[in-house]
């Protein structure tokens, strides 16, 4: 098994507050890893420093071999790292056939982009059935999942969600992890995973990342984390 991505000694923050305290952990090529941890552990900073919306204070972030330190944000897309932020960044005023166009539109000739619009449809019949609609006429279940389309449509390596489940009934929580584990299983996509729902990440995830005020605390297979009582107690809520 290859890392796809390494994150090494990684310390990050705003200013002069320190946030991320020596983070060190990887994510396995066609692995799902849950990022985990309360309120402000600093599990959004790190999505942000792996997008280069943050420069590390020190350390070292490595994707697909290569030391991303000097990678501006709109490469690291190129390179194959997709993001889903938190709040599903879709642009509401659009429609979600326009949305999914916008995802593709740097890495497909007009020609071709229909027809990844249409694998995107494939995969989420819901979205298939909206398609003129706009983004403000759907469902908050509709927008992640648009969200997410957007964010597979140019077949990242790796795609990193901040809390897609937030604010989302539980049916529609198990719709978007199954289409996780689907995207992995049938395309080897690789996952990074930050939720605070700890129980339905886990479900999915092979690997879960617990993050404990800017320091980590465990990083272990997810079979191994549930069954830790003292661990979920005292990290994982439950
Ligand atoms: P949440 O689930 O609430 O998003 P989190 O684990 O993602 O939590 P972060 O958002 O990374 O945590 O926050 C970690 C710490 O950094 C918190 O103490 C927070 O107050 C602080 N912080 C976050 N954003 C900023 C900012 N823009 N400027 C200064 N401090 C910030």
């Amino acid at each position: 098994m290859t890392a796809l991505l390494e994150i090494d000694a990684l310390c990050a923050g705003y200013g002069e507050t320190p946030v991320l305290r020596e983070v060190s952990f990887s994510v396995q090529t066609a692995g799902i890893v849950a990022l985990l941890g309360a309120n402000g552990a600093g599990k959004t900073t790190l999505l942000r420093s792996i997008a280069g919306l943050i420069s590390p204070t020190s350390g070292s972030i490595r994707f697909d071999g290569v030391d991303l330190a000097p990678v501006g944000v709109e490469d690291r897309v190129r390179r194959g790292l997709a993001q889903v932020p938190e709040g599903r960044s879709i642009v509401a005023e659009l429609t979600v056939d326009e949305n999914l166009r916008l995802g593709g539109l740097w890495r497909f000739s007009p020609r071709e982009l229909g027809g990844a619009v249409d694998e995107i449809y494939a995969m989420f019949e819901p979205l298939a059935q909206r398609r003129n609609s706009s983004g403000h006429q759907l469902s908050g279940g509709e927008r992640q999942m648009l969200a997410l389309g957007r964010a597979i449509i140019a077949r990242p390596k790796l795609l990193v969600l901040d809390e897609p489940s937030l604010g989302l009934a539980p049916r529609v929580v198990a719709q978007i992890m199954t289409v996780l584990r689907r995207l992995r299983d049938t395309t080897g996509l690789t996952v990074l995973l930050a939720e605070q729902n700890v129980v339905s990440a886990l479900s999915i995830a092979d690997h879960g990342v617990v993050l404990g005020l800017g320091t980590l605390v465990a990083d272990r297979p997810s079979a191994e984390l549930t069954s830790d009582d003292a661990l979920r107690h005292a990290y994982l809520g439950f």
